[in-house]
């Protein structure tokens, strides 16, 4: 069965090693040794300051709105994983929706200001699928308008923009360590926080509002990650580098087969940054192409996904009158195939197979 990801499992004797040494001490949360050394070391290896490990990329970004007083309401993308919002949603702030590009399927910037209202209080874009924002312009814009700025760059481990970390843009980035992603902790997620009162004031929040000594000072939640959570982060950092650049040859593989097919369209990147190569998103001519390339694959036992699936201002519960052109229908013709560092190249050939077989087809279908 081949499916859009697989897990990567590191080395399952080192990930023993640090079990054992977890139940030597006893100490299995409340920042631990590994989720110490991991803050550290994740610091070093991105070229950031100031990471703060939680339990999830969800959390991350609700504990962002937190920090910068986000109450009312944002500026968003409705192309991205429902997370974005519906984080929102449960603080009861109110997602004001900008169409995006159809090149990258970022945010369009050119309409974030026209959208602030007098109760806006943010910018929440994401970096889709890795494609960096035009964050030169959203940070103008934000400055403009008195606006923070939250990036979910859930999908940025190890991109540089100009030969900086993306995740030094905004107030503060944030990323999801989940089992699904490139870099991943099992469960888990951080913040990256550029001012040090506000990365001070995070430390308290993931742990109920307690400081250092012991004493509550604001109102916090339960964010913690845990040792062994931690502990996977570290096995997997180690391998991470050999991780990618397996999936750089999978995706320039792909690339290779598939950029002459007029009937797919690919995500357009630019030279200010790198990839990571976490998705390996095709846009179809129509929903009706995308719909048999699933039938067929399926018919193969694979299983690419449909990411992102429907734009969000779609889904039942955002009562959203505004129509996001490009957003709506990227949504309609999107997948996202299979890319992991244990993908054979002749299970890709397989899948470029069956998408040749389509297009050659596809006037029949259209
Ligand atoms: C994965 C993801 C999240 C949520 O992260 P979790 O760690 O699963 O909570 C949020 N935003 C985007 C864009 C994601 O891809």
């Amino acid at each position: 069965m081949i499916t859009v990801t697989k897990t990567y499992l590191p080395n399952k004797e080192k990930y023993k090693e640090y079990i054992d040494r977890i139940y030597e001490s006893g100490k299995l949360t409340n920042n631990g040794d590994n989720v110490k050394k991991l803050e550290r070391a994740l610091e070093s290896y991105l070229g950031v300051k100031n990471v703060v490990l939680v339990c999830n990329g969800t959390l991350a970004l609700m504990i962002a709105y937190k920090l910068l007083k986000i109450d009312k309401e944002v500026i968003t993308t409705p192309f991205s994983f429902i997370a974005t919002t519906s984080s929102m949603l449960w603080q009861g702030i109110k997602p004001v929706f900008v169409d995006i590009n159809r090149d990258d399927y970022n945010i369009n910037v050119k309409k974030i200001e026209e959208n602030i209202t007098d109760k806006t209080q943010g910018i929440i874009p994401v970096h889709v699928f890795g494609a960096c924002c035009d964050v030169d312009n959203i940070n103008d814009i934000a400055k403009k308008n008195n606006l923070k700025v939250i990036y979910d760059a859930s999908h940025c481990f190890g991109i540089k923009y100009k030969n900086n970390s993306i995740l030094k843009y905004g107030d503060i980035s944030t990323i999801s360590f989940h089992s699904t992603k490139i870099f991943h902790t099992i469960e888990g997620g951080a913040l990256i926080i550029n001012d040090d009162i506000l990365y001070k004031k995070a430390k308290k929040m993931i742990n109920f509002g307690f400081d250092e000594y012991g004493s509550i000072s604001e109102v916090g939640i339960n964010a913690k990650m845990n040792e062994f959570q931690a502990a996977m982060g570290l096995c997997v950092l180690e391998e991470i580098d050999e991780a990618i650049e397996n999936r750089r040859k999978i995706y320039n593989y792909y690339m290779e087969k598939l950029k002459d097919i007029k009937a797919i369209k690919l995500q357009q990147t630019n030279n200010y940054y790198n990839k990571n190569y976490s998705y390996f998103p095709i846009v179809f001519e129509s929903s009706k192409l995308l719909k048999l390339a699933i039938k067929l694959m399926e018919e193969e036992d694979i299983y690419p996904r449909r990411y992102f699936y429907p734009s969000i201002n779609k889904v039942s519960y955002i009562n959203s009158e505004s129509e996001m052109i490009n957003s709506e229908d990227i949504a309609e013709k999107v997948l996202c195939l299979p890319i992991y560092e244990s993908l054979q190249k002749e299970e890709i050939d397989k899948i470029i197979k069956i998408l040749k077989f389509i297009i050659e087809e596809w006037s029949i279908y259209k």
